[in-house]
């Protein structure tokens, strides 16, 4: 029945809620295998055996925000605080283009330091210097204004996963200062403004149901991200989620699979915190259907402040050690790393 299911999102890419429901609740391994294989059979087609690599420039751990779940949430006292310079993330630039990335994923905490102006400046200095690289941001929740000003400066993509679509969740995830409606209007404006827009959720995230799952699933059909982001919830010893438990990695993959042949197209990356729970977990969510691996480009410095959660994998490698182990763990399941920019694009 579940395997109908899989066969009718490959063909058709869409599922009634009702059908989702189905298919996310209880699974077999041999059905998780079954759509993992299915995935992977397409995402091969579509990109053959290459992986995207991405370099991660973690430039700031401070924020204004207090996510529940996350170790860099305000108030979190132990956190020790840093950002990098604007000359500190050009090295990190300069090492990674070395190093073969053609992608920059600029993240951190919504740390008010970084006004329009200074971030603005920072990408036309990076776009200037590696003018065949392309930049993504992770930064927040911005003004439509400022986003537009980021994209006007050369920023060509924006990772804002929407963290869950069901509002009842989303509070209790978040401050109440923070809102889903906002999250969706700056996930629109992303849109629209022309960012490769990327958006996603934590799976198995305190209080979250098979119910919830499904209107993730929903959310993610109806506004076709060009990246989507899907790892699991791990607990941070310092946030009111410490006790509990890790999102599951069997779910994890499985959802990654299902968002890969719901979105053929999708630039879909087998996250840290997938290699976190297992360690081979970035092979395993490969084989499950990702095309995309996002190696830290962090100064080995500041790597062991930005822990969004317990145990982080690679926060002990340096950027030419981190890309080498990875680039040897694609290699031993056959796939190959690609040098380039790696854009969305529709076949
Ligand atoms: N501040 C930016 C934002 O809100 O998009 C970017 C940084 S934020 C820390 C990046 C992502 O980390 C979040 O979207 C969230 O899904 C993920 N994250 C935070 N805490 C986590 C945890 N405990 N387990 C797994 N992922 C987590």
């Amino acid at each position: 029945m579940k395997k109908d299911l899989i066969l009718k999102l490959e063909e058709t890419h869409t599922l009634s809620h009702t059908e989702w429901l189905e298919l996310l609740g209880d699974f077999t391994d041999e059905e998780r295998d079954f759509a993992a294989e299915r995935a992977r059979e397409l995402t091969e087609r579509r990109f053959g055996r290459r992986i995207y690599f991405r370099g991660i420039i973690e430039f700031t751990n401070y924020c204004r925000n207090d996510c529940l779940y996350c170790g860099i949430r305000r108030s979190n006292g132990n956190a020790v605080r840093y950002r990098l310079t604007e000359e500190e993330i050009l090295e990190c630039c300069r090492e990674g283009y070395g190093l073969g990335y053609r992608t920059f994923v600029l993240q951190g905490g919504e740390d008010a330091y970084f006004t329009d102006e200074r971030l603005c400046g920072l990408i036309k200095r990076i776009k200037s210097d590696y003018p065949e690289c392309a930049v993504t941001l992770s930064v927040g929740e911005r003004s439509r204004e400022s986003y537009e000003a980021l994209y006007k400066s050369g920023a060509d993509r924006y990772l804002l996963r929407h963290e869950t679509a069901n509002c009842l969740l989303y509070g209790k995830l978040h401050p109440a200062e923070l809102s889903l409606s906002n999250r969706m209007r700056c996930l629109r404006d992303l849109k629209e403004i022309g960012f490769q827009t990327g958006a996603g959720m934590m799976i198995g995230a305190p209080f979250s149901t098979t119910e919830t799952l499904a209107e993730d699933m929903e959310f993610l059909a109806d506004f076709k991200p060009q990246m989507v982001g899907v790892g699991p919830f791990i607990p941070h010893k310092d946030t009111p989620f410490r006790d509990y438990p890790s999102g599951g990695e069997k779910l994890t993959l499985f959802v990654l699979s299902l968002v890969r042949l719901m979105l053929p197209d999708v630039l879909l990356p087998a996250t840290t915190a997938l290699g976190t729970v297992d360690g081979r977990g970035r092979q395993l969510g490969v084989l499950a259907g990702c095309n995309v691996v996002m190696p830290n480009l962090s100064p080995l410095s500041v790597r062991k402040k930005y822990l969004l959660y317990d145990g982080k994998t690679g926060v002990d490698s340096d950027a030419a050690e981190g890309l080498r182990i990875l680039g040897k763990q694609m290699e031993e399941i056959g796939y190959e790393v690609f040098v380039g920019r790696g854009d969305f694009s529709e076949k």
